[in-house]
């Protein structure tokens, strides 16, 4: 690089969004959006404009996260910040078993905001886009008086036959879960005491993958009767997936598939399993399928190179939530006050 530019990228790298303006942040981001034939009126206009597959359902999500609420600036870096703001939104998709189209994203940044830090957060964001293939196609910023704010709506788009809805698991279905769980409880837990986590420990916490790829396979090939994505833990999502389908359920949560590294941090402080088991934003699926569908799972495991576990099994209503523990003991919680059932050790916003 011209050593006369550097003085000048120095100031750049220096300055806020103070100086840049809102207009000015806008054609940044403009400028680093992949182009897409199917979106016909991009950022710049009213509204944006895009085409959609004929005979398809629209599939609408949307995500607020907000600073001190959702996330630390001091934990987590602008580009995973940025990232996980498209992860959270496009794992909603995948749980519907949906391809993921379009994105347009709301920001409410304080005037003091190095510029920097937007780039780093906008690079984040859009590499996921990117990878995913879907498009920003528009949005609205301003200035917030207080911490950052970040509202994604991803819109996408299935047949309506193949959708994945929480409300169809029947009694002998087969609980799944992909990946492995726990993983980003853990992380998150080594940072409110004060320790650091493994460095992919805490990259499944900052930089979480959405399952879009297996959601659209166990959609398109109609194994999964009911799908959620797991980002309340799994007791709390199995639970939303029972009051939407009107079922029980037995969990096996020694069958909870679980990184070697959880395994090992589990076996050294096993006061923390039940947090870590608890604990949410894993991203990954949890489905239903009918016990007949066991050997196609497993060919589509290894097709796609991810775990497929079953954990579990739907019971019918009267039967409660069952849960095995690590030592084999069943604890059954009914599920009567369904303010309390819905929520069964997951995160929930307006409590306490
Ligand atoms: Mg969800």
């Amino acid at each position: 690089m011209d050593k006369n530019t550097r003085p000048e990228k120095k100031e750049i790298a220096a300055a806020t969004l103070a100086a840049l303006g809102e207009f000015g942040l806008i054609e940044r981001i403009r400028q680093r959006v992949r182009a897409n034939p199917a979106v016909l009126t991009g950022i710049g206009d009213d509204c944006s404009v895009c085409t959609f597959p004929p005979g398809e359902v629209l599939l609408t999500t949307k995500d607020l996260l907000l600073e001190d609420i959702h996330f630390r600036r001091t934990w987590i870096d602008m580009y995973s910040l940025g990232w996980k703001s498209a992860a959270v939104n496009l794992s909603d998709i995948a749980a519907m078993g949906g391809t993921a189209l379009y994105v347009h994203l709301g920001l409410g940044i304080p005037a003091e905001t190095a510029l920097d830090d937007l780039e780093a957060f906008m690079h984040g964001f859009l590499s996921l886009c990117d990878q995913e293939n879907t498009t920003l196609c528009g949005g609205d910023t301003c200035r917030s008086v207080q911490g950052l704010c970040i509202s994604v709506t991803v819109q996408g788009s299935i047949p309506q036959a193949e959708l994945c809805q929480r409300s169809g698991a029947t009694p002998g279905d087969i609980i799944y879960v992909s990946g492995t769980l726990g993983d980003s409880a853990l992380a998150l837990l080594q940072l409110l005491e004060g320790e650091k986590p493994e460095a992919h420990i805490a990259l499944r916490h900052y930089r979480p993958q959405p399952r879009l790829q297996l959601g659209r396979a166990l959609a398109s090939q109609r194994l999964a009767s009911a799908m959620i994505d797991l980002s309340d833990g799994i007791f709390a999502d199995l639970g939303h997936i029972l009051e939407r389908s009107g079922c029980g359920a037995e969990l096996d949560t020694r069958l909870i598939p679980l990184s070697a590294s959880v395994q090992q941090h589990l076996h050294q402080q096993p006061q923390r399993r039940t947090q870590v088991l608890k604990g949410g934003e894993d991203y990954e699926l949890l489905f239903t399928a009918p016990a007949e569908q066991q050997q196609r799972i497993a060919q589509l495991s290894a097709e796609l190179n991810v775990p497929l576990t079953a954990v579990g099994k739907i019971l019918p209503a009267q039967e409660g939530l069952r849960s095995i523990d690590h030592c084999g003991i069943t604890h059954t919680s009914m599920r009567e006050n369904k303010s309390d059932a819905s929520n069964p050790g997951g995160f929930n916003h307006f409590r306490a």
